[in-house]
C-alpha cells in the first residue's frame, strides 16, 4: 500500500464551484472556464502516489496550484473533490477528533518561514508540538534533544531563535517536526528563504538525514534544481494538474510534452545525473529490475 495516495483531488475557488466540472472533464482550459464561469481552478483532479521512504516533489512555478495542493492535504481548505489517503485511511472525510491523531502521530511540518517562537529558547521550540499533546515533560525534553542532535544542534539548546542563522532556524523548523518521529514529512518551500549556499547545505543534510530516517517526505518547490537534486520522484504542475510524474532522470531525458522539455530545456543534464544520490538511486532502481 502507498504511503500517500492523492486521487482526482480537486479544488475550484468561487461560488458553486461544481459548475466547473463538466468543463474541467471536457479538458477545457483553466482561462478558459474562468472567463465562462468566473471560477479558478486551484488544483485540477490531481492524482499520486508515494511510496514510504521516498522523497516526492511537487514542483511548478507560481500559480501553479503548489499552496492549495499543501492547503488541502493540510486540511486547511475542502477539496471540491477527491481524496487523500493515508495509510489507506481518507483524511478528507476525517471527523476534527481523528484529523488531530493523523496530524500529531503521523504527520509533521516544515514551513519556509520556520514559525518558531521568539521567546521560546530552541529547546522549548521543538518541545512545542509535543507539549500540545500532554507528553510528559521528561519525555518531551528527551525526544526534542534527540531531534536537535538529529540536525547537528546539539549544544544550541537554551538559544534564542535570534541568536541562530538562517539555516539554523530551519534546521529547528526541521527538528520540531521530526520530534515526535512522524512517518510523513511535508515541507513546503522549506529552503525557499535561505541564502543558495546555505540552501544547498540544507538540501545535501536532508538527502543525507533521509538515509536513514527514511521518512516519506513531500517536498513542494518552486525551483527546478532543488527539485531534481532531492526527488525520487517529480510531479510537475502547471494550472493546477500536473503534467508529468518521474525520476529526475526520465523528466529530463524523457519529457511528456513541449512544456515540460521547454522547462527543462537549461538544464546541466550531465551535472544532475552525476550527483552521487542519483547515481545511487538508479542503481537501486536496476538493481530491482532484476537481471537484464
Ligand atoms: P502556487 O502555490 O503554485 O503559487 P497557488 O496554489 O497559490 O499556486 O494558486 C493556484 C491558483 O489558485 C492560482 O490561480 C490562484 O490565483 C488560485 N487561488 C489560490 N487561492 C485562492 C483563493 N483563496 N481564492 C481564489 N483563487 C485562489
Amino acid at each position: 500500500m502507498p504511503k500517500i495516495k492523492v486521487e482526482n483531488l480537486t479544488k475550484i475557488f468561487g461560488r458553486q464551484p461544481h459548475r466547473a466540472f463538466d468543463y474541467l472533464k471536457r479538458g477545457w482550459s483553466k482561462q478558459d472556464i474562468l472567463k465562462e464561469t468566473g471560477l479558478t481552478v486551484g488544483v485540477n483532479q490531481v492524482s499520486f502516489e508515494v511510496e514510504a521512504g521516498e522523497i516526492f516533489v511537487i514542483m511548478g512555478l507560481s500559480g501553479s496550484g503548489k499552496s492549495t495542493l499543501v492547503r488541502l492535504i493540510n486540511r486547511l481548505i475542502e477539496p471540491t473533490a477527491g481524496s487523500i489517503l493515508i495509510d489507506g485511511e481518507d483524511i478528507v472525510r476525517m471527523n476534527a477528533e481523528q484529523l488531530q491523531q493523523v496530524r500529531r502521530k503521523k504527520l509533521g511540518m516544515v514551513f519556509q518561514k520556520f514559525a518558531l517562537f521568539p521567546h521560546r529558547t530552541v529547546l522549548e521550540n521543538v518541545e512545542f508540538g509535543l507539549e500540545v499533546q500532554n507528553i510528559p515533560k521528561k519525555e518531551r525534553e528527551e525526544k526534542a534533544k534527540n531531534a536537535l542532535a538529529l540536525v547537528g544542534l546539539n549544544g544550541w539548546e537554551n538559544s534564542f531563535p535570534d541568536q541562530l542563522s538562517g539555516g539554523m532556524q530551519q534546521r529547528v523548523g526541521l527538528a520540531r517536526a521530526l520530534a515526535n518521529d512522524p512517518d510523513v514529512l511535508l515541507m513546503d518551500e522549506a529552503f525557499s528563504a535561505l541564502d543558495p549556499l546555505i540552501r544547498k547545505d540544507m538540501q545535501d543534510e536532508l538527502l543525507e538525514l533521509q538515509t536513514t530516517m527514511q521518512k516519506t517526505i513531500l517536498f513542494i518547490t518552486h525551483d527546478l534544481d532543488e527539485a531534481l537534486k532531492i526527488g525520487d520522484r517529480i510531479a510537475l504542475m502547471k494550472d493546477g494538474a500536473i503534467v508529468q510524474i518521474g525520476t529526475p532522470e526520465e523528466i529530463l531525458t524523457n519529457p511528456a510534452n513541449e512544456y515540460v522539455e521547454k522547462f527543462v530545456e537549461d538544464v546541466d543534464r550531465s551535472k544532475v545525473l552525476a550527483a552521487e544520490h542519483v547515481m545511487k538511486r538508479a542503481e537501486t532502481i536496476t538493481l530491482d529490475k532484476g537481471p537484464r
